[in-house]
């Protein structure tokens, strides 16, 4: 048995008990087994977001009510869903309907009665390529160089709290952040020690940002951007002024910079709160954390914005 975090999940959809309790003990030693006998209770399991989704599904065709066929289209529509790998699990073999449920999305078509050695081989060799499905997509939002998210990442998080602060009325600032003079500290430091110090100025702002919704991504070359749901303009100020000293608290030596002699950040913070009226997208959003930004390299740099 692994280690339970590292368990996939699989989803067991059959109105036989039987056949559920066949499927379910062939595969819980390996995986986490959740079942349900029926369409309309495997989309409420799939909907409810308390749980976790699951990597694979068996799915029989033929139910009363909402069927397979059915189940697999809703999945395959929703963005949310569409990455869950299906299996039919069916006593239909005629060859339309193998085609059918390949056409509408499933990964493989196994017909009953079922061998379970064959179930068993076919779902580990599908449950290895959606891990490494999944490790790919995780690598595709991190940035290389620091490991922390990168911008592609961003304006996933950034589009999805934009739709949330305008649900739920609450209100979302930006803090964009750019290393002071940093072409200087390259070319007298070389770009190796420029990378070093922008691994070193990533880590110290992830560790500084306190809440877990909180995000911090490599916003570009030597830009950060943090977004935090829920924080109003002092609060975000108040982060900002921390991340600000966090940077420079690192201590590194810079002493081609007008700011100061160490490493710096100048940073630019706007929000966006239903409270005052300032409801608003996420390109506009970003747009005035990035004036804020320039104002205070304008203003001497090593500080926030506006
Ligand atoms: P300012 O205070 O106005 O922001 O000046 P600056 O020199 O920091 O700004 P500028 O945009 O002129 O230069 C940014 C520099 O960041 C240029 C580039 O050499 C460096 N840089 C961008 N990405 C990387 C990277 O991945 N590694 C290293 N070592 N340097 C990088
Ligand atoms: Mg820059
Ligand atoms: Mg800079």
């Amino acid at each position: 048995m692994k280690d339970e975090t590292q368990q996939q999940t699989i989803l067991v959809v059959d109105d036989e008990p039987a056949n559920i309790h066949a499927l379910g003990s062939l595969l819980r030693d390996e995986y986490r087994v959740q079942v349900s006998n029926s369409g309309e209770k495997a989309l409420a399991i799939v909907g409810d977001e308390k749980l976790p989704l699951p990597d694979l599904i068996l799915l029989d065709i033929q139910m009363p009510g909402i069927d397979g066929y059915e189940v697999c289209r809703r999945l395959k529509e929703d963005p949310r869903t569409d990455g869950i790998a299906i299996i039919f699990v069916t006593a239909r073999d005629a060859a339309s309907d193998e085609e059918l449920g390949l056409r509408l999305g499933a990964v493989d078509y196994i017909s009953k009665p079922i061998s379970p050695a064959i179930v068993r081989a076919r779902v580990d060799t599908h449950m290895n390529l959606k891990r490494k499905t999944d490790m790919l997509e995780r690598f595709a939002l991190l940035d290389g160089l620091t490991g922390i998210h990168n911008r592609r990442y961003f304006d996933e998080q950034l589009e999805k709290e934009i739709a949330r602060h305008l649900r739920e009325e609450h209100p979302l600032s930006v803090i964009m952040m750019d290393i002071d003079h940093f072409k200087a500290f390259n070319d007298h430091y070389g770009h190796g020690a420029g990378d070093k110090c922008l691994q070193k100025v990533a880590r110290v702002l992830t560790d500084t940002l306190s809440r877990p919704s909180d995000s911090l991504c490599r916003y570009g070359g030597e830009e950060f951007v943090a977004l935090l749901p829920g924080s109003d303009a002092g609060g975000a100020r108040v982060v900002a002024d921390r991340l600000r000293t966090a940077v420079e608290a690192l201590s590194l030596t810079h002493e081609y910079s007008s700011a100061g002699p160490v490493v710096t950040v100048s940073l630019g913070v706007a929000t966006a709160d239903p409270a005052g009226q300032q409801k608003a997208d996420g390109a506009s959003l970003l747009k005035r954390a990035d004036e804020a930004l320039y104002t205070a390299k304008k203003a001497g740099r090593n500080r926030v914005g506006p």
